[in-house]
């Protein structure tokens, strides 16, 4: 999270209606939550977000870095407004690693932030190893939980626990979301009706992303982690989170300099380079160190080779 540069005065609440003007997408959206929001009248590009529960919504930028796991090198970096979803830049990230570096990502590792079904399908059609934590779903107290629906991805149906089919109705979500309908007739008398279907409704609805499946496989992945999955997993941790604290603290990425989203890609890549450039200095200072007191040439892959 970057804070962007406005002050807080330059903030102001409005009903999203009235901020929607033209954009059907969010006019659609307000007029079914009727809620307000904020808006930051000097930046319209940075958006309200926040980088924890505990912690207040302010008007930011989101980077989302990724960073070569031998040396830190930053192999690419993007900047989105502050409400960006993590899940929404990530196939697009891994096509641009690739085409920088000029070779196919094997293993990726990713914070519980891009643990979404979409991320985990992108990493599958790449042929990635995926590294990060599938969220486990979660208990909604005594309802019997989604996860004891099968779901056909074949056949496009969804099996309850008792054996009978749900159907999808209706279109495909914009969020790519779709809803399972079983059949009134088979939910009237079943004995697993309390449990199942809510007092307000006559036969139990369940919804899954398209990419379902692949947050499935996800899942039993992580179940089975071990120490290497876990090894991988700690090191992305210091690796990625490290070179966000050391654009923070020592090149002041804790703040965006200018406003808009433009302005801020110049600084956002302007901060990588600056840290490409110190690993760069180290590597090279590393070798002709090496060069100094081994009495042999080293050959170090890692090592940028001297001519
Ligand atoms: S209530 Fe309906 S959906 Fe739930 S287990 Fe029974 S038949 Fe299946």
């Amino acid at each position: 999270m970057i804070r962007a540069h406005v002050s807080w005065d330059a903030l102001a609440v409005r009903h999203v209606e009235a901020v929607a003007q033209a954009d059907d997408e969010i006019l659609h959206e307000s007029q079914q939550s009727g809620k307000s929001k904020k808006i930051c009248i000097t930046d319209p590009d940075a958006t309200m977000a926040t980088s924890g529960r505990n912690r207040r919504l302010e008007p930011a930028y989101k980077q989302h870095t990724a960073v070569d796991d031998v040396a830190g090198v930053v192999v690419d970096v993007e900047v989105t407004t502050g409400q960006e979803n993590e899940g929404m830049v990530v196939a697009e990230r891994l096509d641009a690693v690739t085409a920088a570096t000029g070779r196919p990502i094997t293993i990726a590792t990713m914070d519980a932030g891009y643990a979404y079904a979409k991320v985990f399908r992108a990493l599958e059609d790449r042929s990635i190893e995926g590294i990060l934590p599938a969220k486990a779903e979660q208990m909604p107290g005594k309802v019997i939980p989604t996860r004891r629906f099968k779901f056909d991805s074949h056949h496009n149906i969804a099996r309850c626990p008792r054996g009978k089919i749900l159907r999808p109705k209706g279109k495909l979500q914009r969020s790519a979301f779709q809803h399972f309908y079983a059949d009134v007739k088979d939910c009237r008398n079943c004995p697993l009706r309390a449990r199942c279907v809510s007092p307000s409704r006559h036969a139990r609805v369940v919804v899954f992303n398209v990419n379902h499946p692949s947050l499935l496989r996800a899942r039993r992945k992580r179940r089975a982690w071990g120490k290497r999955e876990n090894r991988l997993y700690q090191r992305h941790r210091w690796r990625v989170e490290g070179v966000h604290g050391e654009a923070k603290t020592w090149h002041g990425l804790a703040r965006a300099v200018r406003r808009g989203l433009d302005n801020m890609r110049i600084q956002v890549f302007l901060t990588a380079a600056a840290i490409n450039l110190k690993r760069l200095a180290v590597a090279f200072f590393t070798l002709i160190l090496y060069r100094l007191i081994a009495p042999v040439p080293v050959i170090d892959a890692n090592l940028p080779q001297l001519a």
